[in-house]
């Protein structure tokens, strides 16, 4: 017994379920090993978290595991298959770049897939490399563990690892591997490639891994697959409400990049709005925008309606029976997302209680800061501290006269200011990832080797309802530029 432990001083336990299910489904491969595995970036806390031992993790032996040169004990490597919507056309994927290592189980008992992210090519590569580049990979890391640290369900990051190679992009920059850690990495486009693909059998076995896995509270009974529609879509309503309520726009919400557990998955072109205004897009293959921040709660209901398309078979065995209980429950989607993005504006508010004008004084507040491109996340905190004149809107007299009501409208309700305060302190978050302090910090790393302005944005991100004075200079906005900014897919 204490041999094994020995052997194993990581804390590596690994159950592979995934690698038990229909050969279809995945690819068994190692991970390619890379010249010179080298530890750039750990979270010690998700580590621990996963019980994992951070002095074993920082080791050679331990970034050799997260540079995919050694297969750490119990981990039995695999691509995951998948299709999904691509801008709305239908495609062959799967993981081109990536390996799933195993499911860690943590001293909780809980499940989470360890992936390496740019392990090397895969059957799924198509014309692609299998390779990641330091920059996006650092960006990902920043932005989901920003995420985290606002109550927003997400996938997180265990590490960056360098791998001594060069990969080409538009210019040669260095390698890095991401090792990404999800409730699992089941998408709708997962469901996608196994109805087209599949059996009714292999559909079936899908959506009961699924059930298990994500929904274990759904009964056994025949109604399960409806349920389990309905659980997705409630996951997602809940999703998509708070990446609005805090102006995160993801950039490119394809389906293989929709995750069942309802975790937000896929950090490519995502980035965080600064003024306010729903057509904000910033990835550049989006020309339409077809993902600008306010299309986002639509694009979910489509993706919802794919993934339902795929369990049609398994609703019903009468095809108008199975279609009419899918509508219906797509059809729930938007009042679900509506009723949780009007809860969240609410408490963004300081409003505990709910009065039928709130929507239209929610809706003109949003009004005014489009017209005027007032800063989202500033906005909403300006008015929690009750600083109306540090808005871009002050000295409007719609402004004056919306200020009036609000006070009025917190007036009525029969909580006290202080509590409206508290309410509104813990739902507007102090800082975001601005896109400029994650540009200046990726610049430092990987121009100047300097990792030091990463880490100090990282710890400000991981307290955003802290609003602690000393980190004041997290909150500015970005100074106005002629050229709108960019984010790219080429990661
Ligand atoms: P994404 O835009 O990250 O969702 O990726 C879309 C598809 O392209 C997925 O199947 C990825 O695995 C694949 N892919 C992205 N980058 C690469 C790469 N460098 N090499 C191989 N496949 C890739
Ligand atoms: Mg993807």
């Amino acid at each position: 017994m204490t041999g094994i432990k020995a052997m194993n001083k990581t804390g590596w336990n690994f159950d592979n379920s995934y690698a038990r299910l229909p050969q279809l489904f995945y690819s068994k491969l190692n991970p390619t090993p890379v010249r010179s595995p080298e530890l750039i970036i750990l979270n010690d806390s998700l580590a621990e978290s996963l019980g994992l031992n951070v002095q074993a993790l920082k080791s050679e032996d331990g970034a050799k595991v997260l540079a995919g040169n050694r297969i750490p004990e119990g981990a039995l490597p695999l691509a995951q298959a998948y299709a999904g919507h691509q801008f709305g056309h239908f495609t062959m994927l799967g993981d081109g770049r990536a390996l799933l290592l195993g499911e860690q189980i943590n001293p909780r008992g809980e499940r989470f897939d360890i992936q390496l992210k740019g392990a090397g090519k895969t059957p799924f590569s198509r014309r692609g490399d299998g390779r990641a580049v330091i920059g996006p990979m650092l960006r990902e890391y920043i932005i989901s563990e920003a995420m985290h640290a606002l109550g927003i369900p997400t996938t997180r990051s265990l590490a960056v690892a360098g791998t001594g190679e060069p990969v080409i992009r538009e210019t040669e920059q260095p390698g890095a591997i991401l090792t990404r850690v999800a409730a699992s990495h089941l998408r709708i486009g997962t469901f996608q490639f196994v109805s087209k693909w599949g059996s009714a059998q292999d559909l079936a076995t899908l959506a009961d891994y699924t059930l298990q896995r994500h929904f274990p509270e759904i009964g056994a009974d025949e109604n399960r697959y409806l349920h389990l529609l309905q659980e997705v879509i409630k996951r997602q309503a809940e999703l998509i409400a708070k990446w609005q309520l805090v102006g995160f726009i993801h950039g490119v919400m394809n389906t293989d990049n929709m995750a069942l557990s309802g975790e937000t998955i896929d950090y490519g072109p995502c980035a965080f709005m600064d003024a306010y205004d729903p057509a904000t897009v910033f990835s550049s293959i989006d020309v339409q925008g077809r993902y600008a921040y306010g299309n986002q709660p639509y694009i979910a209901a489509w993706n919802l309606a794919r993934f339902a398309e795929t369990l049609l078979p398994l609703l019903n065995d009468d095809e108008a029976q199975a279609v009419k209980m899918a509508e219906d429950a797509i059809s729930n989607f938007s009042e679900l997302y509506h009723h949780n993005w009007l809860a969240g504006m609410r408490a963004k508010l300081g409003m505990f209680d709910e009065e039928p004008e709130d929507e239209t004084l929610i809706e003109d507040l949003l009004g005014m800061m489009q017209k005027h491109r007032a800063d989202y996340t500033n906005t909403f905190r300006a008015l929690t501290f009750d600083k109306p004149e540090e808005t871009a809107l002050y000295g409007t007299s719609d402004f004056t006269q919306w200020l009036e009501k609000w006070r009025a409208r917190l007036d009525r309700q029969e909580q006290p200011k202080a509590s409206s305060h508290q309410l509104m302190r813990s739902s507007n978050p102090a800082w975001i990832p601005r896109n400029h302090r994650v540009e200046e910090a990726l610049e430092a790393a990987e121009e100047q080797g300097d990792y030091s302005v990463m880490e100090k944005l990282l710890q400000v991100l991981s307290s955003p309802f802290e609003h602690s004075p000393e980190h004041a200079e997290y909150c500015t906005a970005p100074a106005p530029s002629t050229r709108p900014y960019r984010t790219f897919c080429g990661t």
